[in-house]
């Protein structure tokens, strides 16, 4: 049997953060590798825009890995329903924060958490993609598809992906939606103002995407697939004139878009996120739909709960076992419903649905308590 504690089994922000928790936590270096399918480089250049909770922020900063300065301040968040009046603002200055949270690259982050774990020393192979793993009593053996197997006390599933390329979960639902993504430029912007705009199609996003020239946003555009295929081979002017018919008015005029690319839409999580020697974490665990942008923060959470775990009780599988598995139950019950239930509630064209989404809005602005609650579940989740 190697010294090897812990393997991670895809080295993408989750399995990254996890690696950095646990020396943070003081696992020795040689206790631990990081393994990943795909080139560094492969990573640093995914131009995907995610938005972070100021918790997530935190987080990456202790540990060395946070991408200071391109990252993109959040300090208004705006809710509205296309075609009604309701409508609710989220404030930075109703939290006592300096920022709601804050958008950045995907490529950045994954060049910060390189960067944090080279620092470090750690153990490191790509490209390496896990193929197969057995759980035996007193450890687990890894087959890879190019290189000699491992062996480990546990390996941790951080291998993430998109749900159309996913194999199916326990927990499963396709939103038939398909999200449009890229950076657009706007005639009159809002300074650190992020908009979530419900329409009959889906969620319609646009995130400050650049720290210092705020006419840059992110959009992620849900629509029908059929919709995100006809909108993607649209000229440059169709798709802006769709987009501002979808959009309204708020940011005025949109005067250009980048590169677009499409992703489809689903749940997909496992209910055991736990088994002997086993756990998976991030995007491995759960998949969710883009709205309220709560993937990588919860994945986040997930790596810092286990690191914990694994730091206190690295000797006793069974209790990180079950323990691992209570502790992310409510976080992630609460988040998935909040994912799931969002999307199909503005989306529904069922009369009553339709008058209550409008009239939730409305409620969320005028009642505090209820806004909190949805501002705090998108800032930090359930603890
Ligand atoms: C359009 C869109 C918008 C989004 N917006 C947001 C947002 O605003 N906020 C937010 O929090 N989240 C957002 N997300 C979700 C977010 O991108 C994911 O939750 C996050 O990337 C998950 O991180 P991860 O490390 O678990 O997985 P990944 O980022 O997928 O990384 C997994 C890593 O594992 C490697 N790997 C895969 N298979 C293997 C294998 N067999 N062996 C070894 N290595 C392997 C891969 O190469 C990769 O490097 C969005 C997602 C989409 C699609």
């Amino acid at each position: 049997m190697s010294s090897r504690r812990v393997l991670i089994s895809g080295a993408g922000p989750v399995g990254s953060a996890l690696a950095l928790l646990l020396t943070e936590g003081g696992t020795p270096r040689d206790a631990l590798t990081l393994i990943d399918a795909r080139a560094a480089a492969d990573a640093e250049s995914d131009p995907r825009l995610i938005a972070l909770s100021e918790a997530s922020r935190g987080l990456l900063e202790r540990l060395g890995a946070w991408p200071m300065d391109s990252a993109a301040p959040i300090q208004t968040i705006h809710v509205s329903q296309r075609g009604r009046f309701g409508r609710t603002l989220i404030e930075r200055s109703d939290y006592d924060l300096a920022a709601l949270g804050y958008v950045v690259r995907y490529g950045e982050l994954a060049r910060a958490m390189n960067g944090a774990t080279a620092k470090l020393g750690l153990d490191v192979r790509r490209p390496a993609r896990l193929l197969h793993c057995e759980a035996l009593s007193g450890e687990v053996q890894v087959t890879l598809a190019d290189g000699p197997d491992l062996d480990a006390a546990y390996v941790v599933h951080a291998e993430g992906g998109l749900f159309e390329r996913q194999s199916p979960l326990s927990i499963r639902r396709d939103y038939r939606q398909t999200a449009i993504t890229g950076v657009v430029r706007v005639a009159h912007p809002r300074v650190a103002t992020a908009f979530e705009r419900f329409t009959e199609e889906g969620p319609l996003a646009l995130l400050p995407a650049h720290r210092s020239d705020p006419s840059q946003y992110a959009l992620v555009w849900c629509c029908t697939p059929e919709a995100a295929l006809r909108r993607s081979g649209l000229d440059e002017a169709r798709f802006l004139e769709e987009l501002h018919a979808g959009f309204g008015d708020r940011l005025g005029r949109f005067l250009g878009v980048g590169e677009r690319a499409t992703f489809a839409l689903g749940l997909n999580a496992r209910e055991d996120v736990a088994r002997f020697r086993e756990f998976a974490i991030g995007n491995a665990a759960q998949t969710l739909h883009p709205v309220a942008g709560q993937g990588l923060n919860l994945g986040l959470r997930d790596a810092f709960i286990l690191a914990g775990l694994l730091v206190e009780h690295l000797d006793a599988p069974l209790t990180c076992m079950q323990r691992f598995g209570a502790a992310r139950r409510l976080d992630r019950t609460a988040t998935l419903n909040l994912t799931d239930l969002l999307p199909r509630v503005f989306a529904s064209k069922l009369l009553p649905v339709a008058a209550l989404r409008g009239a939730a809005l409305a409620f969320l602005d005028l009642v505090g308590p209820a806004r909190h609650v949805l501002a705090r579940q998108m800032m930090q989740g359930q603890r």
